[in-house]
């Protein structure tokens, strides 16, 4: 199904965003509930500094973004959000779902620091929820007078997900260890302790013992871990395929 009469503005992408998540499946499901660092590299005509200017006096800015993994597989008017369990229905305009009309996907997260080295302009920012090369649409100042809003009500998204307890096997420490020494840059282990503690399975998944081994795409590294007992065991993490 198309959206209504198109207004035929292309839309070209200022940017990619580059983030540890090399596939979907333990994205966190909003930004800033995994402290996860990532960069924003700008694009064409906008890869210039003029185009940034003074942005650095903004602690966090709004990201629009493509779905563009999901693109392909259009969208509906009614979705099942994960956090009802995946059977209550909701009309897509009335949750976050990624399959949406126009797919067009909408974050905020911390600037750091803006790079301009050998004609690349980058900024560097963190608490991202996108895939790694994602396209960006339009990056603009998070204004808190006006975008914070005390008080407002969240519906079945008021509270951030339950934390589930992440533990780590021996094998999956020493592994760790030697990963910290040769990447130390890439904060590993918290980060895996933050993706896992959202529980990144489906919600009708969501069994205290779970005999299925998942694995999360993290960086350059497959991490392979089970759910027992309703804790999280990370099993052990090894180099990517
Ligand atoms: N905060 C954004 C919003 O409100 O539009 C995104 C919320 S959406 C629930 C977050 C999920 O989008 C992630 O967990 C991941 O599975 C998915 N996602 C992130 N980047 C994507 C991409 N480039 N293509 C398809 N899905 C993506």
């Amino acid at each position: 199904n198309s959206v209504s009469a198109d207004f035929s503005a292309t839309i070209q992408a200022v940017g990619y965003c580059y983030t540890p998540y090399k596939q979907k499946f333990g994205i966190p499901r909003q930004p800033g509930l995994v402290n996860a660092r990532g960069f924003i590299k700008l694009a064409g005509a906008l890869n210039d500094p003029d185009s940034v200017r003074g942005i650095e006096q903004y602690s966090h800015l709004w990201i629009l973004f493509s779905f563009h993994q999901n693109l392909e597989q259009g969208w509906k008017t009614t979705v099942r959000p994960p956090r009802l369990g995946g059977n209550e229905k909701l009309g897509v305009f009335a949750t976050r779902a990624t399959f949406r009309p126009n797919g067009i996907g909408q974050s905020v997260v911390r600037l750091h620091a803006v790079n301009n080295e050998n004609g690349q302009v980058t900024l560097e920012i963190s608490g991202m929820d996108l895939l790694d090369e994602t396209p960006i649409i339009d990056i603009k100042p998070y204004i808190p007078f006006s975008d914070a809003i005390e008080g407002a009500q969240g519906g079945m998204a008021q509270q951030a997900p339950e934390l589930m307890r992440v533990n780590f096997t021996e094998l999956a420490r020493n592994q760790l260890a030697q990963i910290a020494q040769q990447a130390p840059n890439q904060a590993l282990e918290p980060l895996i302790l933050g993706v896992l503690s959202q529980d990144p399975r489906p919600a009708y998944k969501k069994k205290a013992d779970d005999p299925k081994m998942y694995q999360v795409a993290l960086y350059d590294f497959d991490v392979f871990w089970k759910v027992i007992n309703n804790q999280i065991h990370v099993i052990e993490v090894k180099e990517g395929m």
